[in-house]
């Protein structure tokens, strides 16, 4: 190398993602004035009109510290340098290891000149997926220890952080991203909307939008950035966005609804009951929607009633009006859990609103006097349970968790729980404290043989389940407990006042009928 004149400049230059358009003008700028340009032969490529006839340094990708040195080295000796990496040169790339390399007493100028990052490239392909907080995790370990990466990807799960991989997979490293992948999942839901993106903004890009779940079935290389939104994230047409947060957090957004039949009647289950009304509606002839709470429901309805239209997640009350109103919905029939207390609210305020006609359906209790202790609530089931048990089952849902294991006297029981296998339940009754051991997450009814087999090997000594009807399972628990001889207590129902209720499924489908020929305003009527 030549000694330059005067001052040496060492330029740190992002180039952007790949296209020309993407590289700022400052960039470009430092670089017509460099005389010596080091960086990696396919970003080189790209700047190619700005250094033709520069003297030109490309050690291999792998070669990144004698990159910087070399740099570093012609700086001192006076020249204009350019040290040149891809997306943003302080992210994931050369701008750290040349200041590394610098000493206190050099005396050449330094610029950096940012540029446009993967995340941001990828993120613009997908839609807006980063418009909250968010993290970026490089799943490479050829500069961190592997367990430091998992332990960040724990976090950012446990945070609900949207995040984006770089470095997500190479021929020698294939394994690492499952892994982070099934962390993330430990408290992200696999529904939760992502995007793969490869070669952004380069000849023959491609962009992708996957639910969480599905990514572990896909393979990736080196040219491909995932990013992963939080709970919040929502598709729009073609893209996902994460909302900015000028709305109700603790009710996100549903799912836009899917294509509405008109003047259907909407089932509102979530229930084996209401799968099999709806089914029973259906081949009478009238359009059905199924509207269940959780993404589980929705494909239980969707394997179960053919024919009907299925809308899923959770709901909040307006989205559930407009659906309604503009579908021109004919019913609401409520078959939804006899513990769900506060969407029966909802569901005839909507109705009576709407002036749709509205038909409870509720499996009949099935306590049997003197078989139980029948509670108010959960507060004082749990109060009671600390008192009979020491080692005590709770089958009530993940909901009422915390209320039984931060009750008074809670800390000298031990808490069993099971749950259904959905892994924010999941990530809740752990976060609570819940040895994974005394966890079961399997989705019932049970017969009474396990649920003995089951007590009996845990040396159950209380249960504690709700008033969910035979179809929930209730009897079976009933008869494992009283054949282990240990107490079982049963939440009540809460109390609803239902405008017209019905117990059987024959006696629904006629009412329906019934309610249909009649057309609007039963529901308002018959409100005591
Ligand atoms: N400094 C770069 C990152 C270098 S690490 C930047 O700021 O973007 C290399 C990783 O970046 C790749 O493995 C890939 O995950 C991601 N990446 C870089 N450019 C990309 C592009 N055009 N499309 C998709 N991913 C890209």
């Amino acid at each position: 190398m030549s000694q330059g004149e005067g001052t040496g400049r060492l330029h740190l230059v992002s180039v952007g993602p790949g296209l020309a358009q993407f590289i700022l003008p400052q960039a470009i700028e430092t670089l017509r004035e460099s005389e010596v340009i080091v960086g990696y032969e396919l970003y080189l490529h790209w700047i190619r009109p700005w250094i033709e006839g520069k003297e030109i340094h490309s050690p291999p990708l792998t070669r990144e510290r004698e990159r910087a040195r070399l740099a570093i080295e012609a700086a001192r000796l006076g020249r204009r340098v350019a040290l040149v990496s891809s997306g943003d040169i302080g992210i994931y790339a050369m701008a750290s290891l040349a200041f590394e390399e610098m000493r206190e007493d050099d005396t050449f100028d330094v610029t950096v000149v940012p540029g446009v990052t993967a995340a941001n490239s990828c993120a613009s392909l997908l839609g807006a997926p980063l418009s909250h907080d968010f993290a970026t995790l490089s799943l490479s370990d050829l500069m961190c220890p592997w367990e430091w990466i998992e332990q960040r990807a724990r976090h950012i799960g446990a945070a609900d952080l949207a995040c984006v991989l770089y470095n997500v997979q190479s021929q020698a490293r294939t394994d690492g991203v499952y892994r982070v992948l099934e962390i993330l999942q430990e408290h992200k839901s696999p529904d939760t909307l992502c995007g793969v993106v490869r070669n952004a903004y380069r000849p023959g890009g491609q962009a992708d939008v996957h639910r969480l779940g599905e990514l572990s079935s896909l393979t990736f290389d080196m040219l491909t950035t995932i990013v992963i939104g939080n709970r919040f994230t929502r598709r729009r047409r073609r893209w996902i966005y994460t909302p900015r947060g000028y709305h109700d957090w603790s009710e996100p957004e549903p799912e836009a609804p899917p294509d509405l039949p008109s003047g259907a009647i909407w089932v509102f289950s979530g229930t084996r009951d209401g799968n099999e009304l709806a089914r029973e509606l259906a081949a009478r002839g009238p359009p059905v929607v199924v509207s269940a709470a959780s993404g589980y429901g929705g494909e239980v309805a969707r394997a179960s009633c053919g024919g009907v239209t299925v809308w899923s997640g959770r709901q909040g009350m307006e989205p559930r009006r407009q659906a309604l109103e503009r579908s021109h919905a004919r019913l609401i029939l409520d078959a939804t859990h006899p513990h769900a207390a506060q969407i029966s609210a909802q569901l005839i305020e909507l109705a009576r609103q709407l002036d749709i006609p509205y038909l409870r359906f509720e499996r009949p209790s099935a306590l049997e006097p003197g078989c139980a202790i029948v509670c108010d609530d959960a507060a004082d089931a749990a109060r009671r349970a600390v008192r009979m048990g020491k080692r005590i089952f709770l089958a009530t849902g993940s909901k009422d968790l915390e209320t039984f294991v931060r009750s008074p006297g809670a800390a000298q029981c031990e808490w069993f729980v099971r749950l259904t296998p959905d892994p924010e339940r999941l990530s809740r009754a752990i976060a609570l404290g819940i040895p994974r051991d005394h966890i079961l997450a399997m989705q019932g009814p049970f017969p009474a043989e396990f649920n003995l087999a089951l007590w009996r090997s845990q040396r159950i000594d209380c249960v504690v389940t709700k008033d969910s009807g035979d179809a929930g399972g209730y009897g079976e628990k009933q008869r494992a407990a009283a054949e282990l001889g240990v107490p079982l207590l049963v939440i009540r129902r809460p109390h609803v006042e239902y405008p017209r209720q019905v117990a059987g499924i024959e006696e629904a489908i006629q009412a329906a009928e019934e309610m249909l020929r009649a057309g609007p305003g039963p529901a308002r009527e018959s409100v005591p």
